[in-house]
């Protein structure tokens, strides 16, 4: 443990232990991309899988969302290894639905990003498609309590991300177009 008098936190060691814990854990910037897409892609016909790539990187690029993703890594790994206390050891590893603290945690992701971002979390933490449904299977070794809901929370915050700068674009347009008309 390091002496508290010395304590300085490093903001790029956070950011790069989040990414690479979510690469050993399993999951891609790109799978969560495509949750993204499958979020979006109704409302914006030309939304590319790269920009939904760039945006997730821009939700993880938060230290509330790098803290969240590495306390509930911790979390799920100590359940894996049978670290922590009982009750709470088993309510983890069962994945039990009564717990919640799993979706309050990913909830302080979402919240940076509104009330889209609200709701769609609501629709992927019900349907878990693509790679929640993956991290949702009990195979007896793994455990992704709490990241399926992390996982959900990134994506449902770039898809309100994208909601929210698509609509600015949109209205930037018009402001010019606007100005333009008037001019002539
Ligand atoms: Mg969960």
């Amino acid at each position: 443990m390091s002496n508290p008098a010395n304590y300085r936190l490093n903001s790029k060691e956070v950011a790069q232990a989040t990414m690479d814990w979510l690469g050993k854990r399993g999951v891609s910037k790109e799978q969560i991309g495509q949750l993204v897409m499958l979020l979006q892609k109704d409302y914006f016909k030309d939304l590319t899988l790269d920009e939904c790539v760039t945006n997730v990187e821009a939700v993880l690029s938060k230290r509330e969302v790098q803290n969240a993703v590495l306390t509930g890594i911790q979390l799920d790994m100590l359940a894996e290894q049978g670290q922590l206390l009982p009750p709470l050891q088993n309510m983890i590893w069962h994945d039990e639905g009564l717990y919640g603290c799993d979706e309050v945690l990913a909830l302080s992701i979402v919240n940076v990003y509104g009330s889209i971002g609200l709701t769609n979390f609501g629709y992927v933490d019900k349907f878990k498609p693509g790679v929640l449904k993956k991290l949702n299977e009990k195979n007896g070794k793994d455990v992704h309590t709490f990241l399926d809901d992390i996982v959900g929370a990134i994506a449902a915050s770039a898809a309100s991300r994208i909601a929210h700068r698509k609509q600015a674009e949109r209205e930037a347009v018009e402001e010019a177009l606007g100005e333009h008309t008037q001019a002539e």
